[in-house]
């Protein structure tokens, strides 16, 4: 910490001399290895975005990770965009972070936007391993129409080739755009912007890993201008009904994968540990295998609420609609239960946090099934 002061201070007289607006905070403290170039000059009537970095591959360096600063000192021309100014929230891979540091990060972010209203939109970097999920939790939980913009790359910064300076500088112009605004959280990579709630890493290494299946990219990023082609019907961010203050912590909800002659025993030791939801990724349309449809039967008659999804990657589950070859539940039980839930067109993954945040507001069947009609 105490070599970390000087290069701050140097940094911000810096950019002050070069008649920029930095404002730095440190949530969590990462070390520092280099000192960023300095970026081209500000204009004060520019838009204001913040950069809250959370680690991942676009700061992961060999031998250190990039901090917050750093990544803002790669984007020479961001003055042109934007007035930068960052912040530390973490610097780890994305599957490293707790969902305590999520509800961490969703309560700093709306604390952002409620108490600096000057700020004009937020660039999160995330690792891409679980970046999709973390930008849908915001997209359900930050209660703002401003636009929160979530990048990564998939070379790290000692890559030739890398292109996490881009990203990140795609995502300040994403931010600093009027037009942005009331589309909820979007992921930039690779010049496309897409809707958290649809995108989907679809591959463990390419470049072009972020996809939207069937629905297709909100806009580009080009070099003249962000283009916005469309929009994304279901509710988010600042028409949202989660608030993230109101919450303690998230119940347990766990993804259960449907094979060939998969076994319920899952489903029951998931309920057994405490899971107050189970996903379902079915087959198809949602089907079960084996005997998943006792584990089904079993999770609901202990309270637990079951989401049907597809492990298809795109499609959608029919409300009110049971898996199509679930087994009839024993003889003198329920036959429907009002805590089976039709998962919609949401991944597994994001039906999964959905479920939470549900939970936590309410236990009627109809109204954790509207939600899903309606996120
Ligand atoms: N392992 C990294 C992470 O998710 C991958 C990446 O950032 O691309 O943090």
């Amino acid at each position: 910490m105490g070599a970390r002061f000087p290069l701050t201070a140097a940094l911000l007289l810096t950019f002050a001399l070069a008649g920029w607006s930095v404002h730095a905070q440190t949530v969590q403290t990462a070390a520092p290895s280099t000192v960023p170039a300095a970026p081209q000059a500000a204009t004060p009537d520019l838009p204001r975005v913040r950069l809250v970095a959370t680690g991942g591959t676009i700061s992961n360096k060999t031998g250190g990770r990039l901090t917050a600063e750093e990544l803002v000192g790669l984007m020479p021309s961001v003055g042109r965009y934007a007035r930068p100014e960052f912040e530390q929230f973490s610097n780890l891979a994305s599957s490293q972070l707790t969902l305590d540091q999520w509800v961490a990060l969703s309560r700093r972010i709306n604390q952002l936007f409620k108490e600096d209203p000057g700020v004009a939109g937020i660039v999160v970097t995330s690792g891409t391993d679980t970046l999709e999920e973390l930008a849908y939790f915001l997209d359900l939980t930050i209660r703002s129409a401003k636009p929160v913009v979530v990048v990564g790359s998939m070379r790290n910064p000692s890559t030739l080739g890398y292109e996490g300076a881009a990203n990140l500088l795609e995502g300040f112009r994403v931010a600093a755009e009027p037009s942005a605004r009331g589309r909820g959280v979007m992921v930039v990579l690779n010049d496309e912007i897409n809707a958290a709630r649809e995108v989907t890493k679809t591959d463990a290494l390419r470049l072009n890993t972020f996809q939207t299946r069937g629905y297709g990219i909100l806009g580009v990023v080009d070099s003249d201008r962000v283009m916005f082609y469309r929009n994304v019907e279901k509710k988010h961010t600042a028409d949202s009904e989660f608030d993230i203050n109101a919450i303690a912590s998230l119940p347990r909800v766990d993804v259960i994968l449907t094979y060939q002659g998969a076994t319920g025993d899952l489903i029951k030791a998931a309920v057994d540990q405490g899971a107050k939801g189970i996903i379902i990724a079915g087959a198809g349309a949602g089907a079960t295998s084996g005997t998943q449809g006792e584990g089904i039967a079993y999770a609901l008659e202990k309270g637990v609420f079951v989401a049907t999804t597809t492990r298809t990657g795109s499609g959608r589950i029919a409300a009110r609609q049971r898996p199509a070859n679930a087994l009839p539940p024993p003889a003198g039980q329920r036959t429907r239960s009002d805590r089976a839930i039709a998962g919609e067109d949401l991944a597994p993954v994001k039906a999964r946090l959905l479920l939470m945040l549900a939970l936590t507001k309410t236990q009627d069947g109809a109204e954790v099934q509207r939600m899903f009609i309606e996120y």
